[in-house]
């Protein structure tokens, strides 16, 4: 039978001396749960080489078997995100805007829309600043139920005059599956948080879709964790994931948060999908923001989101990460040209970088 070099398999090692109808008895066992079995010989013990749909055996505690002493999982899980050959990196386009191979993309904008003229500010100052894309949490996923929770409905009124006023594509936040439809109207590309990484509802619900899905990695969640959740959205038929890393929490860490860089290679090795990073909630404080911005770029992310705020000490959200516009203004031309160190001094394509190159949540 042709099956694809990657397709992952499993291999169970047999105890020595097991006699021949338990042998039998775990291979059918394992036949009728759709998979083909075969038996391999070697230093006088038997192994089962196991293939085809193998995923649900992952889930039982095939080691418990009687007459298994191991089984192995050779391949990874997450199938529909994993890279197939090491050229391979697909893009994800945003309107206009293109995310992954080779292209870096800026998203900016406040943690939280606020009062409409505040936030038609921010995004015509971002947008001349050169970023790609304009962002704003409406409906705000708060630790806390008393802290401010977005403008909801209102807020994705704003974000559209935005884009109306700016031409910049809208990135905001969704947490209710429920919600898909109507705030696709509004966002060009839906946010999934840290938090709502593990909602597996609306996981599912935005694979239904083909709609553009900026997936945040939960902030207690690993690599392959964070490619699983990805691979929900994927393997119901929608191609277009981003991965962003976020930070993760450290007890020993200031504000307890880490921003893990070292994961951006981890899954352009794994994964062909884009990866981008948000330094503003992996550093926390808006000091560390610059040079962790840098850093991200410097260690192959395909674009960065970064929070901006004209008065952060009055912000609704996030106020103490965000940046100023002065400040992310003189950032851009810095990534801008780590960036183009980093691509092999190839020509940046996309518009923007070449011209001009509150409350708190973890
Ligand atoms: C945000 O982007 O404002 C946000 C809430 O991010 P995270 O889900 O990473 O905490
Ligand atoms: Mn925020």
């Amino acid at each position: 039978m042709d099956r694809p070099v990657d397709a992952p398999s499993l291999l169970i090692v047999l105890e020595a001396g097991l006699a021949s109808t338990f042998r039998r008895r775990i291979r059918d066992r394992l036949e009728s749960l759709g998979t083909q079995v075969s038996v391999l010989d070697g230093q006088g013990r038997n192994y089962l080489q196991v293939e085809g749909d193998i995923e649900p055996l992952r889930t039982l505690a095939l080691d418990s078997w009687k007459g298994v002493e191991k089984s192995v999982f050779i391949g990874e899980a997450h199938r529909h995100g994993s890279r197939v050959d090491s050229g391979t990196h697909s893009r994800v386009s945003v309107g206009d805007v293109t995310l992954g191979a080779g292209e870096f993309v800026i998203i900016a904008g406040p943690c939280a829309v606020e009062e409409e003229e505040r936030t038609l500010r921010l995004a015509a100052s971002v947008a001349s600043s050169g970023a790609h894309l304009f962002r704003g949490g409406a409906f705000k996923p708060r630790t806390s139920p008393y802290a401010f929770q977005g403008l909801g409905d209102k807020a994705l009124q704003i974000l559209s005059r935005a884009r109306e006023e700016t031409g910049l594509g809208i990135v905001t936040e969704i947490m209710d599956p429920r919600d898909v439809e109507k705030m696709s109207e509004t966002a060009d590309l839906l946010q999934v948080g840290s938090r709502n990484m593990h909602n597996y509802s609306l996981l599912k619900e935005l694979g239904m879709t083909r709609l553009p899905v900026l997936l945040k990695r939960g902030f207690s969640s690993t690599a392959e964790e964070f490619l699983l959740a990805a691979e929900y959205i994927l393997s119901g038929g929608n191609p277009n994931v981003i991965l962003c890393e976020r930070g993760i929490r450290c007890a020993a860490a200031s504000r307890q948060v880490v921003l893990d860089l070292g994961i951006i290679p981890e899954l352009k090795k794994k994964t062909h999908l884009p990866v981008i990073v948000d330094p503003s909630h992996g550093s926390a404080e808006s000091y560390r923001v610059p040079a962790l911005a840098k850093a991200a770029v410097a260690v192959g992310a395909d674009g960065l989101l970064v929070e901006v705020h004209d008065q952060p000490e009055e912000a609704l959200s996030d106020g103490r990460q965000a940046l100023s516009p002065e400040e992310f203004k003189n950032l851009v031309p810095e990534l801008k040209s780590i960036h183009q160190i980093v691509s092999g001094g190839q020509h940046v394509k996309q518009e923007g970088l070449i011209s001009a190159p509150g409350g708190e949540d973890i």
